[in-house]
Order: C-alpha cells, then structure tokens, then sequence
C-alpha cells in the first residue's frame, strides 16, 4: 500500500439505484476539474472554497464497505465521479486492489485529462460513462471553455484498449448551445472513433 496516495473527496452517496451504473452504487464525487461548463450542476466540485476530505483509498474503502453486501448482491459497487476522476488514476487503482474484483466500478468523466490518466483507470474501472458534450470544437469550447480534440483522441484510443461494451458516450441536448442535429453530427463523429453505446438526453437547466 502507498500512502502517499490520497484524493480530495466532497461528497458520498450512498445506496443509489439505477441512476449512476447497475445495482446500488455509492456515488463518490472527487475535487478538481478542468473542465468550466456553464451549466455544470456541481460546481462545488471545483470551486476554490469547497470543504474537501483529504482520503487515501484505504480510508475510502473503510467509509463505503458497509454497504458491501449490497453491492454483491445486485452487482453495483462504487461510481466515481466529482469533479474529474480520472485526476486522480493512482488513487482509482490503489482503491481497485483494496476492494478486489467483485466490486462494481464505474467512472463518470469527461476524458479531458492525459492519456496516461485513461490507461491506468482502464486498468481497474469496470465502465466509462464518458461525458462528451459535443463533437464540434466550436460548440465544445464555448460550452467548457476548452478544446475537445483530447477528449476525442482518448476516446479513440481507449475503445481500441478495451473494446466498445464498457463505454458509454452520453451525449446531451444542450439549452442554448447544440441542437438535435449537432447531436446527430456528434452521434455520427462517435460511431466513426467507434462508439457503439449512446445515452442521449437533454440537460434540464435552471437559469439564474
Ligand atoms: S465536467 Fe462536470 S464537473 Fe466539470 S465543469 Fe463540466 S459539468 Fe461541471
């Protein structure tokens, strides 16, 4: 075990159906993004002021195996999300060896992070919920405040890693930034790299 390997943690979820991978899942939501979407439901997640616990994997698997005979029993186990997940790799493989295999493990992320960072969470995340926004650069910029051409390469190279079942792209409608026909653009740019499993939905905004 390596201690010096910690993550910052701002919130736990637990006994979740159904909303963020297969059975009951406990939602653990990391501190970081690199990401700035406009209407980004948690921005907690990465705002300078947000009470963080500083975790390492061992502390992290004492908090949530209470819920473990749930977790056997239906199939589900631990959704990472935040935040970025995938800033944090090390932490994701060391949690991985601590919990062993039977654990469901999933990671909601946006593939905006270094390809190194993709290999190793491929090592032990069971399924990728890749938040792809939109295709288009232009649409994509002005909705994170970043480029997409690194999410789309990772994309690319992680389903010729470990295949196309352990990935899904979610794809949303996006109020005031694409349109259903940018979504069919983004569907048919996806299916190019690859892509063979497709979560369409609209996000629901409240604007201020
Ligand atoms: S990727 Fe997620 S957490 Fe990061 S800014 Fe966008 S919506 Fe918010």
């Amino acid at each position: 075990m390596n201690a010096s390997i910690q993550a910052p943690v701002v919130a736990v979820s637990r006994i979740r159906m159904a909303t963020d991978g297969k059975g009951v899942t406990t939602l653990v939501c990391f501190h970081g993004c690199p990401l700035r979407c406009r209407w980004c439901i948690n921005p907690f997640s990465f705002a300078e002021d947000t009470k963080r616990d500083i975790v390492t994997p061992q502390k992290l698997y004492d908090k949530v195996k209470l819920d473990e005979l749930y977790f056997l029993a239906t199939g589900g186990g631990v959704t990472f999300g935040g935040g970025e997940p995938l800033l944090y790799p090390d932490f994701l493989r060391e949690f991985r060896s601590i919990c062993g295999d039977a654990w469901h493990l999933c990671a909601e992320t946006s593939l905006s992070v270094p390809w190194e960072h993709v290999q190793k969470a491929a090592e032990c995340i069971d399924m990728f919920y890749v938040d792809c926004k939109d295709t288009d650069p232009d649409i994509y910029k002005s909705y994170t405040g970043k480029d997409n051409a690194l999410m789309l390469s990772n994309l690319q190279k992680l389903v010729a890693l470990i295949g196309t079942e352990r990935i899904v792209v979610r794809v949303p409608l996006i109020p005031d930034y694409n349109t259903d026909e940018n979504r069919q653009k983004s569907r048919a740019v996806l299916q190019g790299l690859g892509v063979t499993r497709f979560d369409f939905f609209t996000y629901k905004i409240k604007k201020t």
